[in-house]
């Protein structure tokens, strides 16, 4: 089944008076929504005993909760060292969606910093397949990492890049943010038509399987020269993505994403917007 929710609390969340992440599950099912995705952006900072706390109010509510690994990941970097933390990042992000309960980890892939975009990648991909050796080695596999498209031109991540990524091991989903894809490409996102290219481009690059279960962040972000500049709310006019086309296309494949929604403050109100749309269009067919 598709779910829908927001990423991180918001401000309708503190206004119901919660504060605490174990309230989370609570108000989420208040309002009738299915899941929520937990940022490690700034590290993985969270105690295991805190963690299996947290789990067990999602699983009591039947919530479903995802992670979304540090910030300062980076697939591309080219120090060991670094690779080394960029490794230990999301083995400890994946280690804390375990606790919680949760088998998905999102994560950034990389920037090509100083070198060729081309050579980057290349780095990219000999990095995440090492990555994905010790992950079946050390008894990961029931959990996926999902690479997310990024929003900025400079960022490793276009959709064919994400294509490549998903295809190094069967563990790897796409995470795909049709915000970052319409920022980065200045807003081609507008007709059903053009969401149904995306789609399809997934669906021949990475497979059918895959497409039915992947991530998905959504929200309205302005852009400009180098792609994303901010995130907005479903009240903008301006820079778009609309969900509503979207929606009707995943009714009609009858895809079963996690949706979450990215918006700035006002995430748990533009997801239950986007599971109303969705299932306006699913009841239609
Ligand atoms: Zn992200």
């Amino acid at each position: 089944m598709i779910k829908f929710g927001p990423s991180g609390t918001d401000e309708a969340f503190a206004a119901a008076g919660y504060s605490h992440t174990v309230e989370v599950p609570s108000f989420i099912k208040e309002n009738g929504l299915d899941i929520f995705e937990y940022s490690f952006g700034r590290g993985v900072r969270i105690t295991k005993e805190t963690a299996e706390k947290i789990g067990q109010a999602f699983r009591e509510k039947e919530v479903g909760i995802s992670v979304h690994a540090p910030y300062y990941i980076n697939f591309a970097g080219e120090e060991p060292q670094k690779l080394r933390a960029t490794f230990d990042y999301l083995f400890a992000s994946l280690d804390a969606v375990k606790w919680f309960g949760g088998t998905r980890a999102v994560f950034h892939p990389g920037s090509p910093l100083k070198s060729e975009r081309r050579e980057a990648m290349e780095r990219l991909l000999r990095a995440i397949n090492l990555f994905m050796e010790e992950f079946y080695l050390n008894g990961y596999e029931d959990r996926f990492v999902c690479a997310e498209t990024m929003g900025k031109i400079n960022q490793l991540g276009d959709l064919d890049e994400i294509i490549e990524i998903v295809n190094v091991a069967e563990n790897i989903l796409p995470c795909v943010d049709f915000g970052h894809l319409n920022a980065r490409t200045y807003g081609s996102l507008k007709s059903k038509n053009d969401y149904k290219r995306v789609l399809d481009a997934l669906i021949d690059g990475v497979g059918e399987k895959k497409v039915k279960n992947m991530h998905v962040h959504f929200s309205k972000i302005e852009y400009g020269k180098g792609g994303e500049i901010r995130h907005l709310t479903f009240a903008d006019q301006i820079y778009g993505p609309e969900f509503e086309p979207l929606a009707e296309l995943l009714a009609e494949y009858r895809l079963e994403p996690w949706v979450l929604s990215e918006s700035a403050g006002t995430q748990s109100i533009d997801a239950k917007t986007m599971k109303n749309l969705y299932f306006k269009h699913y009841d239609n067919k």
